[in-house]
């Protein structure tokens, strides 16, 4: 694992955040290649997910949430891990990180036994809106719900019970806590009427959505797996009741085979039937999607059958009917929702985990050297294609090298590189995970033989095969190899 983080740093795939001053626990950014890569991923998922099907629409809502939300779905009363102290090394820790010798409870770390009795920690995390900073006098409180103006049977609940208060700043305006979304899920939930009625569907029919969670995880850990501010890629698939557990197996396979699609073979992928004890007490079914990291097989992605608990809380808690009308049958009902929720960071993680490897190639003079590569599925790759010229002064090589970059940036991201050996720059490409390279030769220019005039040398990354391919054929040569 040391050696992907020391790339993903080296190469600029993903940095530590706030590097400069020390860092950020449990947050990273995404440098120019992590951005494509990620890119990538999540416009795959949104291709296959909402453009390539005729029932599934897209949404994009927004991070900071009405409190009453999260208090209807149940976060804000239960979205908690157990935490546990250790009194000699004043660690903190999940209480599942406990580890048990002989059957005694211990540090992980130190290894002591004086711990806390585990106690419950909520995971959202908190901001305020309205103006007001540090400073300002508190001189009110008054319930969160007073801030919308809206009432209803969900709204009556006191401020101390959600333990959200409204006060009023110095000048007397309301100011509130809200939470940043801990999912993107509910955002989908409450919007279910709005988008019933805009875009017309019937059941079984999806709502998707791709955003950034927040959730102030104990330990964040194993570099991006485990983070404090995330990406999450989640689909609410409404259906008539008695289709739910049909389209969890449905989807279940739907998603295995997305992960197969992006370069995660399926031997390496694991799906656990998360056991009744541990279910979500609405869930009638949930699955687990697992990888196999170098630290551990761990989640990926959740499928679950969510039943009509989230639009029912909502309903009850808004007064706001979130019912399905059938027309056939002239019945109005709560729907089901199946959600496949996956991690967008994970996903990537297991992606470079996956692509990683070591081989053994022959240098500029023969002898054998180890080479790193990144193998990613050429649809997944940030940089689908490097042009070189072979020698950076000819001036012909180079300005044809220009044009064939001109010719392809329309349709895919290509790299021009023209320093140094020839050989040291595909390696450099092989170690960022660009699947193609092509060289402007001599031949290209038809000085040595006419025939091969515009033609080029296309490298392939993994076998470095190398074929001749005329420049007109390039872009559609490709465009196949990589969509
Ligand atoms: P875990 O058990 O690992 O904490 P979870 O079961 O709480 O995960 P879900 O609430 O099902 O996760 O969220 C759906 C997906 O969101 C997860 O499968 C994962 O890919 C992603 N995710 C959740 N928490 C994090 C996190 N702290 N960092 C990165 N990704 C996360």
């Amino acid at each position: 694992m040391e050696k992907i983080v020391s790339l993903c740093k080296r190469r600029g795939f993903i940095f530590q955040s706030s590097e400069i001053y020390g860092g950020l626990n449990g947050v990273w950014d995404y440098g120019p290649l992590g951005v494509e890569l990620k890119r990538n991923l999540k416009n795959y998922w949104w291709r296959v997910m909402v453009h390539e099907r005729d029932n599934i629409v897209g949404l994009d809502g927004s991070i900071l949430t009405n409190p009453e939300v999260l208090k209807a779905s149940g976060h804000v009363e239960g979205f908690s891990d157990l935490l546990v102290d250790c009194r000699t090394c004043k660690s903190r820790m999940r209480a599942d990180q406990v580890v048990g010798k002989k059957g005694v409870q211990c540090c992980p770390r130190c290894g002591s036994q004086d711990l806390t009795e585990a106690r419950e920690f909520n995971l959202m995390l908190e901001t305020r809106i309205g103006s007001i900073d540090s400073r300002s006098a508190v001189t009110y409180a008054k319930p969160a719900a007073d801030l919308t103006g809206a009432t209803g049977p969900g709204m009556s609940s006191t401020s101390s019970e959600s333990q959200l208060v409204a006060v009023r700043g110095p000048a007397g305006e309301l100011v509130t806590s809200v939470y940043l979304r801990p999912e993107t899920a509910q955002t989908i939930f409450v919007h279910f009427k709005n988008i019933l009625e805009v875009s017309r569907k019937k059941l079984p029919f999806g709502i998707a959505q791709i955003g950034k969670a927040f959730r102030n995880e104990i330990n964040p850990r194993n570099f991006t797996f485990r983070s404090r501010e995330f990406e999450q890629m989640e689909l609410e698939y409404f259906c008539r009741p008695e289709e739910g557990m049909k389209l969890l197996e449905y989807w279940k396979e739907e998603r295995l085979k997305f992960y197969e699609n992006i370069g995660i073979p399926r031997s390496k992928l694991h799906v656990l039937t998360v056991p009744d004890e541990e279910r979500a007490f609405y869930s009638k079914g949930t699955y687990d999607i697992e990888y196999e990291f170098p630290f551990g097989r761990h989640e990926l992605e959740g499928v679950a059958n969510r039943t009509d608990y989230d639009l029912s809380q909502h309903q009850k808690a808004s007064g706001k009917s979130l019912e399905y009308f059938d027309e056939e049958t002239k019945q109005k009902f709560i729907p089901h929702v199946i959600e496949p929720s996956a991690g967008v960071d994970r996903t990537v993680l297991a992606l470079i985990c996956e692509a990683y490897s070591e081989d053994q190639a022959p240098d500029e003079k023969g002898k054998m050297e180890t080479r790193t590569v990144l193998r990613f599925h050429p649809r997944m790759a940030p940089i689908k294609c490097a042009v070189f010229p072979l020698l950076k002064n000819k001036e012909p090589l180079v300005a044809k090298a220009k044009e064939i970059v001109d010719l392809l940036r329309p349709h895919l991201f290509v790299f021009y590189d023209e320093s140094g050996a020839i050989g040291r720059r595909y390696r450099r490409q092989d170690e960022i995970g660009t699947p193609f390279g092509i060289t402007v030769d001599f031949e290209t220019l038809g000085e040595k033989d006419a025939k091969l005039r515009d033609t080029v040398t296309l490298r392939e990354r993994d076998s470095m095969k190398q074929e001749r391919v005329a420049i007109k054929d390039l872009v559609n040569t490709l465009k196949s190899r990589i969509h």
